[in-house]
């Protein structure tokens, strides 16, 4: 394939093309000289240039060079925000999209209404929005109501090196939209951005660039870092290790920033708790540990302190939620932020912000001199914007600055004056098995590239240091670069979102890095079965899927689905609750659901043993407000998402309190996430379905008896690819089996998970949200399916003697009879599946 040809200033040296049209900038004068030190700006000719000939430019440049805060700059000088068109940018962080936009209003002097940002959940664009920071799952969002993006003149992808998933589609979707524009004479450039010089991903690809863009390399002006690998064998205790090395910087060397890379947002504040316990801050003192207050004694609640889903007899009242408060937003759904999700899970999995280490007097012989203070400040992707925007400021007199991050400051934040580094080599990832979908956050070690990434953030203003706690030959073992994230996830919320475009064969996508086939395979298998494509013939399956024409076309139902911001399972269950009034239902549990772990993890090691008891008394409170929630009967079959429901609907209940959460083990922050997707959701079932005039019920009553079951129903048509069945006596062979059950894709026993409120009921028959594997394969989020759902509800994992009449029956609990199809929903009507639910 042909190599792409580095642009350089020589080789455009043609008669520059003048822009059309000049806006002017008012900047400040000092904001003017901190511009012009950036190696960017030497190159904004040629990257004009390039970009007024080609319609597609690559710039590749050092993190820190400049891309992000000034190339938008440059385009809207040259007048590419001219009648009323927008300049794009897309980052895969949240962080980035807000910081920026606040980074380059002030740089340009523009108010907020003019350079703004758009994420998931909250924006700031107006009708005056020029220049417009979003995260690239927001962008893709757009190109399904608008395909050719007409409101924007320029789209820049910004960190492509990261090859966020949505970042590779946005890539491959906009090497289209790009060629569509052309002909229709409204041209659109697209700029990618790139941290590193590897681009060959995208240069070297003839499926996704017929030629091979130009690639314009910023020359930074990178001072030499000298690396100091660790000569021990890596440490399990990198945190202390951190710690130490953090005070032997600070005690011995000269002035200069330190930065450290942790894995995630728990580690960040202890390493942070501990440096300002050791170095203390006068105005960093820290704040005494707030006692909950004793939760207010419930009245009717039949225990005191105990609040639960109250009875029919006593709907409750939630207090007034105004939408307002939910930031609904009319795009920006759908974007999932990784990094948040991965610090959510650090704050589920890992110990909460109190953790105590408990190891003040333990370093011995490195007891720092406290004398010189050190200013500490965390950065993670979820930290507040204003905390955020700490780290750019300079520290106070007399002080040295010290931050302790997660992988954002990797290349997304350069954070001024840091002269050292220091890097446990270590990265939280999501890891998904290929066989069964289980999923876990693991921590595992960097790529080169991201350790040398790291180290260079050492050497910015001056020559620098960079302390790898880990030897060089663990580093000779690092993968050179991180895999794509497309290659290691399933795919299906991707596959319906594409099919939704009208992209109907896949394989053929230009994916910068296709997904393995299996991966393809196994999204369209699951979206077959969920009812979103429609099935090819049964005969024709086997030899379509051998060709690996995967093809499909999208149904309607797939089409409801693809506008719901879920994971395809959850956008199922939302697509069947519009009977019976269970919507604000299944919207709750599946908030719930997408958010994961709202109850804190109390199975942690405790330090000592009044922490053990503290945790025991928690464990045995959560366990009862688990029991309570599930009810009895009807409303305990569904089991764990009942628990979801009763939850939500007792927190929303107290007023969403901290106290509340912390004494009943919930997060906060997860409870906050619920209810801002819960009002997310129900925007956007009102846009598929007006007539629901559906609105956030601050009065939820909690579910009738009947509303229950057809809950359970939706629930098992959502997650009919997680059934298992109960081991029968007569087929155990084995003690391993015992109170076990089977599911389709593993051969190993599984077990409901000791939270779960089913895991002494073992019903025969059950759905599961996930798979954990810890001792066991535990099933976690389970609910009780009847077994003669299963055949109307999933006949596509059933094997039947004789064919399916059509159109199949519709199983009605209610009635306890079978009924005609047509009289179902007529909403949904053209949807195969969804009509089978009584
Ligand atoms: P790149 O995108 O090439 O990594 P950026 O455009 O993000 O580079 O950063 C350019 C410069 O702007 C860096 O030196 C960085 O320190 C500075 N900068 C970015 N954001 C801020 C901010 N909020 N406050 C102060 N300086 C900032
Ligand atoms: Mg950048």
């Amino acid at each position: 394939a042909p190599s792409a040809p580095p642009v350089t200033a020589s080789a455009l040296a043609r008669p520059p093309a003048k822009p059309a049209i000049f806006i002017p900038v008012n900047r400040s004068p000092e904001m003017q000289e901190e511009r012009l030190k950036l190696p960017i700006l030497a190159e904004e000719q040629v990257i004009m240039e390039a970009v007024a000939e080609h319609p597609i430019v690559i710039v590749c440049g050092e993190t820190g060079s400049g891309k992000t805060t000034q190339v938008p700059q440059f385009l809207y000088e040259a007048g590419y925000s001219s009648d009323n068109s927008i300049i794009g940018v897309t980052e895969p962080r949240r962080v980035a999209a807000v910081a920026m936009s606040q980074r380059v209003a002030k740089e340009m002097n523009l108010s907020p209404r003019v350079v703004s940002y758009q994420i998931r959940y909250e924006g700031n664009v107006t009708e005056e929005t020029r220049i417009k920071f979003m995260t690239d799952g927001v962008l893709l969002k757009e190109i399904q109501k608008d395909f050719l993006l007409l409101k924007y003149k320029v789209l820049i992808i910004d960190e492509a090196h990261e090859r966020s998933v949505y970042t590779d589609i946005l890539i491959g979707l906009l090497s289209r939209i790009v060629c569509l524009r052309a002909k229709r004479h409204l041209p659109l450039k697209l700029l990618i951005m790139s941290a590193t010089l590897r681009v060959e991903d995208f240069t070297q690809n003839q499926r996704l660039f017929a030629q091979p863009p130009p690639v314009i390399k910023v020359e930074s002006r990178q001072f030499p870092v000298t690396v100091h690998f660790n000569k021990r064998t890596p440490l399990e205790d990198y945190s202390g290790e951190c710690f130490r090395k953090v005070c032997k910087i600070h005690r011995m060397l000269p002035a200069g920033g330190i930065l450290v890379f942790l894995t995630g947002q728990a580690e960040v504040h202890a390493l942070c708790r501990r440096l300002r316990r050791a170095f203390p801050l006068a105005r960093h003192r820290l704040p005494g540990n707030p006692k909950p207050k004793p939760l207010a004694q419930e009245a009717g609640g039949g225990q005191p302190g105990l609040q639960s889903f109250p009875q029919k007899s006593r709907p409750f009242t939630l207090p007034q939620i105004s939408l307002d408060n939910y930031s609904v937003l009319p795009v920006g759904e759908g974007d999932e932020d990784r990094e948040a999700e991965m610090d959510e899970e650090e704050e589920a999995l890992g110990s909460d912000l109190d953790l105590d280490l408990g190891d003040d007097g333990a370093d011995g012989g490195e007891q720092p001199d406290a004398s010189i203070p050190l200013h500490v400040l965390p950065l993670y992707s979820l930290l507040a914007p204003e905390k955020q925007a700490q780290v750019f400021q300079p520290p106070p007199e007399g002080t040295r600055l010290c931050v302790v991050a997660t992988n954002v400051a990797e290349t997304s934040l350069t954070i001024p004056g840091i002269k050292y580094v220091v890097d446990c080599g270590k990265v939280k990832k999501r890891h998904y098995d290929r066989v069964t979908g289980v999923s876990s956050f693991r921590v595992t070690w960097v790529s080169q590239a991201s350790a040398d990434q790291r180290a260079g953030r050492a050497g910015r203003t001056e020559p620098g240091h960079c302390y790898r706690l880990y030897s060089s030959a663990v580093f000779e073992d690092f993968e050179k670069f991180p895999p794509p994230e497309i290659t290691r996830r399933p795919v299906e919320d991707l596959i319906l979102q594409m099919k939704a475009l009208n992209i109907e064969k896949v394989i053929n996508f230009p994916f910068p890095t296709p997904p393995s086939i299996e991966a393809l395979i196994a999204a369209e298998e699951l979206l077959i079965a969920l009812g979103a494509l429609q099935a090819p013939p049964k005969t024709e399956r086997m030899k379509q899927l051998q060709r690996s024409r995967l093809s499909c076309p999208i149904t309607v139902l797939g089409r409801t689905m693809a506008t719901f911001p879920v994971a395809p399972r959850y956008a199922k269950m939302l697509a069947l609750s519009r009977q019976h009034g269970c919507l604000p239902y299944a919207i709750t549990i599946v908030a719930a659901m997408t958010v994961r772990e709202l109850f804190e993890e109390l199975d942690r090691p405790a330090a000592s043993d009044e922490e053990l008891a503290k945790l025991k008394g928690k464990r045995a409170r959560v366990a009862q407000m688990k029991r309570i929630w599930a009810g009895q009967g009807a409303s305990l079959k569904l089991g764990d998402l009942m628990v979801l429901l009763g939850a939500v609907g007792a927190c929303e209940y107290s007023g969403c309190s901290l106290q509340f959460c912390e004494a009943n083990g919930l997060r906060y922050k997860a409870m906050m996430e619920i209810r801002r997707l819960r009002g997310q959701l129900t925007t956007a079932v009102n846009a598929v379905c007006p007539e629901a005039g559906l609105f956030v019920d601050p009065k939820m009553q909690p579910p009738s008896e009947s509303q229950v079951t057809y809950l359970r129903q939706i629930v098992t048509a959502g997650l009919g690819d997680h059934l298992a069945r109960r081991v029968q006596s007569e087929d155990l062979l084995d003690e391993k089996w015992k109170n076990a059950y089977k599911t389709p894709l593993l051969d190993e026993p599984v077990f409901i998970h000791p939270s779960s409120v089913l895991f002494k009921e073992l019903p025969d028959f059950v759905v599961y949200q996930e798979i954990v594997e810890t001792t066991k394969m535990y099933m976690k989020g389970v609910s009780t399916v009847e077994v003669q759902w299963i055949p109307v509800l999933l006949p596509s994992y059933c094997q039947f003697d004789k064919p399916l009449e059509e159109p199949p029956p519709t199983y009605c609990p209610e009635k306890g009879r079978v009924q005609c199809h047509q009289a179902i929903c007529v909403f949904w009507a053209e949807s195969p599946l969804v009509d089978r639910v009584g």
